[in-house]
């Protein structure tokens, strides 16, 4: 099976047969082995530095009534709020201080009638942060909105598939949202030059080894930029609050075979897998993950953007904590890398 995951790294492409054959093998050898390749890849690409993106959560407002989220509309236990242009400008001040050079702006999402406030916002970020990249994951718009964030000065856009397989997606969402506009957003985000990030819950309620298997395949043919792999993990208002949570042996496994298969990507170590263990963002890094998004969310509302249960935010989570992620990242050699992060083909000599 080892011969599996030298193949892999070798032509960054398995058949659906040879990927199940990794994705369940329940051989310890065969795991490790295709984490260290993994890590051995992101190494050569990246060294040990793991870039910092700091998360400004700017609403947990959402039109959406996504199953298993716990912002969806309708969940009335949440309290609503959103962020002002102002306080959006403190967190990106206060993260500049600290080092961040990439802002990340996470929403639930809105009809496009609130589409020039935020072109406002990304304007006056571009204007008074040159030098910082500026990501948005803010759900799916009209081509003419991303235009007009793109031309304000967005650079990447975050928008996971959240699941490949058209029925899955079906039983995951309501029945007005579609998986075809959510590859349809996908593919007008790469076409205006975004650096585009996809990506999927891992174990959320109803998927299958071979949704797994669609869902890589996925990946490597449309070719992100980044890849967001995240546990499911249940929300206990939701109507799947009662499903088990995804698992940290099978996020970290999908980091391996992401990373083998496109070895430049942007691969997040996820809040969502810290939370599940505190060595949960080391696990996702060993694993061959190079990126981290700790929390500049104003702290009096973190506990309202309330996606799942027991979401970490404090500590290493939080950017006011990053000497301890500094000095978490430093017991398994690696450090943080301060620079914007931007993607790069083939950086490996
Ligand atoms: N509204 C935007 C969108 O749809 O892309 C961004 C915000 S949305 C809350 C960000 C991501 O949170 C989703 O893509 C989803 O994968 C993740 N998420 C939502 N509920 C979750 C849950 N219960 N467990 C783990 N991840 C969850």
């Amino acid at each position: 099976m080892k011969a599996l995951v030298d193949l892999i790294e070798a032509s960054h492409h398995l058949d659906d047969d040879q990927l199940r054959v990794l994705l369940t093998t329940t051989d310890a050898v065969v795991v490790d082995y295709l984490h260290e390749r993994a890590r051995a890849v992101a190494q050569a690409h990246f060294g040990t530095g793991v870039f910092v993106r700091g998360l400004i959560e700017l609403t947990n407002v959402c039109r959406n009534d996504c199953l298993y989220c716990g912002i969806r509309r309708s969940n009335h236990h949440v309290a609503r709020y959103t962020l002002t242009t102002d306080q959006v400008m403190e967190c990106c001040e206060s993260g500049y201080t600290l080092g961040f050079r990439t802002f990340v702006l996470q929403g639930g999402e809105w009809g496009d009638e609130r589409a020039d406030w935020i072109a406002g916002i990304i304007s006056e970020m571009r204007r008074r942060w040159p030098d910082c990249a500026i990501t948005l994951s803010l759900g799916e718009h009209s081509r003419e909105v991303y235009d007009l964030w793109r031309e304000c000065g967005a650079d990447r856009y975050l928008l996971r598939h959240e699941t490949h397989n058209a029925d899955h997606y079906a039983s995951l969402h309501p029945a007005e949202m579609s998986h075809d506009q959510r590859m349809q957003c996908l593919q007008w985000l790469k076409e205006l030059g975004y650096q585009t990030g996809t990506g999927i819950m891992v174990g959320s309620p109803g998927q299958t080894v071979d949704h797994l298997i669609e869902d890589l395949q996925f990946i490597r043919e449309f070719r992100p930029e980044m890849v967001g792999l995240g546990p499911f993990i249940a929300q206990h208002d939701t109507p799947l609050g009662n499903h088990p949570n995804g698992t940290i042996d099978m996020t970290t496994r999908l980091y391996s075979l992401v990373r083998l298969m496109l070895p430049s990507a942007l691969i997040p170590s996820t809040t969502a897998l810290a939370t599940l263990s505190p060595d949960g963002r080391l696990q996702g890094i060993l694993a061959g993950a190079n990126v981290v998004m700790p929390n500049l969310s104003p702290a009096d509302y973190r506990d309202q953007y309330a996606l799942y249960d027991g979401k970490a935010h404090t500590g290493s989570e939080a950017a006011e904590g990053l000497q301890q992620l500094a000095a978490q990242l430093a017991t398994i050699g690696y450090h943080i890398d301060w620079s914007r992060g931007d993607y790069r083909k083939n950086l490996a000599p």
